[in-house]
């Protein structure tokens, strides 16, 4: 199936398909003309599916480098970016080719980037490979990398020119990491369909949600799309999307990203938040245990320890997104419903007693 992220100059369409990953070269064919391809991935992706796109190109009719960046958070480093604009220029790649980025979020943010800013701006198409991919961060533009001082410091807006997405790539993904992109499954659930989230509520298991992988996709990214239409540039209602990341950010940065993945925190942060502003009597009762119980069911954790309070709360008043002592929450009505809210630091009073 296909979605049409609608952008005025910069719109471009979303194709969902079991295998399409091997009709890439011919569909790529069909939008792209030029003689030269940049594909940009990490060792893990490369692996399984690198060499297949390669020679798929080639016999298309392509000229084609394979850039294979080492797997992790760490190649989203701005010192990483000198190696990819070298490699581009040593194939001579030129302003109207194609980079091709294919792997999870760190491949697509980082290779989003370069392409963002080489040659001031060269076409690039997603192919990402990772459920946190396939239904974020592939879609919606944000490109970026990170500095020494933290994480997506140095970034653009820059769109794709399509998304490919094939669901079955995702039979190759460790177990943690389908989980952690089931993180943001569940948070599509809980911000914009109820039906959805108990939809979610009837799969136990991963064989399970690979049964139902593509409507699952087509869902998530129908989500972003619309929200991302809405509000491209994230001053309004795209941070609904931030639902959990309040306090799921402050988690990661208090454990220096080494206890808990990004699902993980969020998910953390979505059980959190929600039993502050049930207490507020903002929420439905009840909503934040359906979170957890779902949560739960999909092998996600919900609790969490932190030892100091004070420097926990100073790290989500400084995140990027809020200004001053009030920060803009994300809170549920109920499943399915969400608002932005201004609130102050005083609102996660009572966090430290619920968690
Ligand atoms: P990742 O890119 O590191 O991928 C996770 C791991 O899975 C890696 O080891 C990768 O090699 C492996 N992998 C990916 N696809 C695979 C496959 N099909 N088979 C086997 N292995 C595979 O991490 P991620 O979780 O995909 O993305 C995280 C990044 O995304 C972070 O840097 C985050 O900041 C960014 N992000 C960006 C946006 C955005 O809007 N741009 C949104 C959310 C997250
Ligand atoms: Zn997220």
């Amino acid at each position: 199936s296909e979605l049409q992220v609608g952008l005025g100059n910069n719109s471009y369409t979303i194709v969902i398909e079991n295998g399409l990953r091997h009709r890439l070269p011919e569909e790529i064919k069909k939008i792209y003309s030029g003689s030269k391809i940049a594909i940009v991935t990490d060792n893990n992706v490369g692996m399984y599916y690198g060499s297949q796109l390669e020679s798929g190109l080639q016999a298309a009719g392509y000229e084609t480098v394979l850039i294979t960046l080492p797997a992790g958070e760490h190649t989203k480093d701005f010192m990483v970016l000198p190696r990819i604009y070298d490699q581009l220029l040593d194939f001579q790649l030129t302003r109207d080719e194609l980079i091709i980025a294919l792997g999870g979020g760190v491949i697509g943010d980082v290779t989003g980037f370069a392409a963002s800013s080489y040659l001031r701006g060269v076409p690039f198409i997603q192919i990402p490979t990772s459920l946190l991919a396939q239904v974020d961060s592939s879609i919606g533009g944000k490109v970026g990398v990170d500095l020494a001082r933290g994480k997506n410091l140095v970034g653009a807006f820059y769109q794709p020119k399509k998304v490919f997405i094939d669901p079955q790539m995702l039979d190759t993904l460790p177990d943690h990491y389908f989980r952690d992109g089931m993180g943001e499954v569940i948070k599509y659930g809980c911000i914009k369909n109820a039906a959805f989230f108990d939809f979610l509520k009837t799969m136990h298991t991963r064989e399970e949600l690979m049964l139902h992988i593509e409507d699952i996709l087509y869902t998530c990214c129908d989500i972003k799309r619309r929200v991302v239409e809405t509000d491209e540039k994230d001053t309004g209602e795209r941070m609904l999307l931030n639902f959990g990341h309040t306090i799921g950010h402050a988690l990661e940065t208090y454990t220096d990203y080494s206890k808990y993945s990004h699902g993980e925190a969020i998910t953390i942060g979505m059980v959190a938040i929600t039993r502050l502003s049930e207490k507020k009597g903002i929420t439905k009762p009840g909503t934040a245990d359906e979170i957890e119980a779902l949560a739960k069911q999909i092998g996600l954790p919900t609790e969490f320890q932190v030892g100091e309070w004070d420097s926990f709360l100073a790290i989500m008043t400084l995140d990027k997104k809020n200004l001053g002592d009030h920060l803009k929450v994300i809170l549920l009505k109920e499943i399915g419903e969400s608002i932005i809210q201004n609130e102050s630091i005083s609102f996660f009073d009572d966090l430290e007693r619920i968690v």
